[in-house]
């Protein structure tokens, strides 16, 4: 590791300043993500701002009766707040399926966001890699691409994202809250995370000197929630494919509110078309969804069996919704 200068923002704007005046700057959070690029030396910043002395970790209500979750709050806070498990379910189920206790007593909402893909040729020094090193080309691509992307991939990168937090985040429409020199604006959690295109070390819509503040939720939505993940192993293992699902049930007929897939792209992929068309078995419904959800995939050889995957495991997670309804 390269030596660093560290210091803690003692406010808001004394964080935004310290950020301004040194371009090479960056903020550290839980540090579960930032540490180990940096013992990789992938990246190199020469100044760590810590946020973690802003009172930036709690969770209040809205007006309109959103909820706005702080960019340190911790993950196991926030899987365990009771507003959250109660009327945002699908964000509980998900985070809780991510990592492991000990990361996810540490980890905090804007440092999950902000996570690093977990493509092995981007860790992997010695390989190629556009997001990495812009220009050096993707090893992956004609590699081991079997848990890479099939949606909105590049001729440049082929990565998914890593976060389980932020897939059932889109389902839920999301607000990102950003501060920098000019103020405090939002980014719809859709516009957050960016496709790689010619440009794939760029993974999300934060400006330099920016820094997350907090991540809005709209009032609930109510129905039944869901995240299923199918992963390597049983914990500590990011997703092959994820679905995080709100849906209404009833009876042995099921219907689409809200869908997104984690493991199938750059960014949480939800495409409204497949959403509230009527309702119908959990096949049925994971039939049709799946057909729209995965048009236009680019699979490589080695990661096609994402497509069928992907289908199975809205089906189950249609199935989950029925017997968590029951
Ligand atoms: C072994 C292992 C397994 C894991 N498994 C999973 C998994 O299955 N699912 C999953 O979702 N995650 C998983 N993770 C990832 C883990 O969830 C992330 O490392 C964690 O969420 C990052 O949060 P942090 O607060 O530690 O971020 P940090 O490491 O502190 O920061 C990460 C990035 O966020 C930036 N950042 C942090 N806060 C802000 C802010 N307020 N504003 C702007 N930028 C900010 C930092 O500059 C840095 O670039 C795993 C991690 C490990 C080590
Ligand atoms: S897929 Fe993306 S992250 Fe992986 S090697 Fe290629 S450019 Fe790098």
């Amino acid at each position: 590791m390269k030596p660093f200068i560290y210091q803690r923002a003692t406010s808001l704007q004394d964080a935004v300043a310290m950020l301004a005046a040194r371009p090479d700057a960056r903020v550290i959070a839980g540090g579960t993500n930032l540490l180990d690029l940096m013992k990789l030396q992938i990246e190199v910043p020469q100044h760590l701002v810590d946020l973690n002395n802003l009172g930036l970790d709690t969770i209040e209500n809205i007006p309109g009766g959103g909820l706005r979750l702080g960019a340190m709050v911790r993950n196991t806070d926030l899987a365990s707040n009771e507003t959250v498990r109660r009327q945002y379910g699908v964000l509980t189920r998900a985070i809780v399926s991510g990592a492991s206790g000990q990361i996810r007593n540490r980890a905090t909402t804007a440092g999950n966001l902000m996570q690093r893909t977990r493509c092995p040729y981007f860790y992997g020094t010695a390989m190629a890699c556009n997001k990495r090193e812009p220009g050096s080309g993707c090893d992956a691509r004609n590699g081991i691409s079997a848990n890479l992307a099939i949606l909105g991939t590049s001729d440049a990168c082929i990565a998914t994202h890593p976060s389980d937090m932020a897939i059932a985040m889109r389902a839920l429409d999301a607000e990102v809250r950003v501060l920098g020199a000019e103020g405090e604006y939002s980014i719809p959690i859709a516009d957050f995370h960016r496709l790689p295109g010619d440009t794939p070390h760029i993974d999300t819509g934060l400006r330099s000197g920016e820094i997350i503040t907090a991540v809005e939720l709209p009032a609930p939505l109510g129905g039944t929630h869901v995240y299923r993940k199918v992963r390597e192993r049983a914990s500590y293992a990011f997703a092959t494919v994820s679905v995080a699902l709100v849906a209404q049930v009833d009876g042995a007929n099921v219907a689409i509110e809200r869908l997104a897939f984690g493991g199938l792209a750059a960014k949480p992929w939800r495409v409204e078309a497949a959403e509230r068309r009527g309702s119908g078995t959990p096949e049925e419904i994971a039939r049709d969804a799946a057909a729209i959800v995965l048009e236009g995939a680019r699979p490589t050889e080695r990661n096609r069996y994402k497509i069928d995957l992907a289908q199975r495991t809205l089906h189950a997670a249609l199935i989950d919704a029925q017997e968590h309804s029951r």
